[in-house]
């Protein structure tokens, strides 16, 4: 497979960004990977070029109809030199379940993660060193027909950028404010939920604002129908430790899959620590938070890894979890985690995929 993807390598190498200030999302790195699909043809002339603009027609239907999709992981590099990637197979798969939910073209699962390898490995030197740094990968996919009748495009780019960004906290896991959000929804079952859709963030937006003018860094999305039931945070999923028990909202169509939320729970189920997927009512949290039972509150994503939430805002009603601090499990989970992912810790359940 790796044969087929042709190579065309800059002549104009770019300015490498400090290791140390990295931030998220600000560099990208010389090459880029593309492929297109047309109608008849399929998936075709899968390459890696120079990172660079590229030209669509202004009635490219990306930009008015919004058929676009993402993902993102990450690339680390171990202590001895080796570049790993943790569960690209599980992104990929999920870019199909995604697809399937936007009328776009299946891919082949097997090429999209040669893919990411081969662009990776032709910019292995954009993987940072320092300590907590990653090279964030994102492959995306938008749809180019030049038209604007309404149906899905008949033309599509499928393209991988890289990103090498900094530690998701530069002193330490600091817990966050969450806003449980009033008066928006984020989407209800039968909507784009549990696809990684571009507009399901655009809709994000206003809440996200408005939480931040308030002095709260996400909102928490109840669901859309009964605005009582827990469904996640911003770009995470949550889960919620409440009398020694861990408790996380099940997949029911409107809550994104995280790819960290099952790494989580696997980890969860291996050491014995109870686990369970159902729906959960935000006063439950709150009943258990005034009996004392609320041990501890955190988001999962690719991002962050493990974000622990140190205070929660519904209707005014402000609770604090665990003081304010990282909790007990939700450190052992991080350090769990991040331990597979930097190769420092045992790839007890084969997540890592050798890059070089
Ligand atoms: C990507 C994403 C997540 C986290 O998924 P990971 O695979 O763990 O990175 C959670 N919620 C939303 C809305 C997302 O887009």
């Amino acid at each position: 497979m790796l044969s087929a993807i042709k190579v065309e390598k800059t002549q104009k190498p770019r300015p490498r960004p400090d290791q140390n200030n990295l931030g998220f999302g600000q560099y990208f790195s010389d090459h880029m990977f593309v492929m297109d699909y047309t109608e008849g043809k399929g998936w075709h002339d899968p390459r890696i070029i120079p990172y660079s603009p590229i030209t669509l027609d202004p009635s490219a239907m990306v930009f008015h109809y919004g058929q676009a999709i993402f993902e993102g992981l990450k690339a680390y590099k171990t202590k001895d030199g080796r570049i790993l990637l943790f569960r690209p197979e599980k992104n990929m798969e999920r870019v199909n379940s995604t697809n399937d939910r936007m009328c776009i073209p299946q891919i082949d699962t097997g090429l999209a993660v040669e893919a990411i390898k081969a662009v990776v490995e032709v910019d292995q030197d954009w993987v940072p060193q320092a300590e907590g740094t990653s090279l964030y990968i994102r492959p995306f996919i938008i749809a180019t027909d030049p038209f604007l009748g309404v149906r899905p495009s008949l033309t599509y780019k499928f393209m991988i950028i890289l990103s090498p960004v900094g530690a998701y906290y530069p002193e330490g896991i600091n817990p966050v404010k969450i806003y449980v959000e009033p008066t928006y929804v984020r989407t209800v079952k039968g909507g784009v939920g549990y696809a990684k859709t571009s507009g399901n963030y655009a809709a994000s937006l206003k809440a996200q604002v408005e939480a931040k003018q308030k002095g709260y860094t996400q909102v928490l999305w109840l669901d859309g129908v009964d605005r009582k039931y827990i469904e996640e945070v911003g770009t995470m999923n949550v889960f919620f430790k409440i009398n020694g028990e861990v408790v996380t909202p099940s997949l029911e169509g409107s809550i994104l899959p995280g790819i960290t939320r099952d790494s989580t729970i696997a980890l969860l189920k291996h050491w014995g620590v109870p686990i369970t997927e159902r729906k959960i009512d935000i006063q439950e949290l709150y009943d258990a938070h005034a009996k004392g039972t609320l041990d501890e509150a955190f988001g999962t994503g690719t991002a962050a890894v493990i974000s622990p939430i140190g205070e929660l805002n519904w209707g005014g009603r402000i609770i604090q979890i665990n003081d304010g601090r990282i909790g007990e499990l939700s450190a052992r989970i991080y350090n769990a985690i991040t331990g597979i992912q930097s190769g420092e810790a045992e790839d007890i359940f084969g997540w890592t995929m050798e890059v070089r």
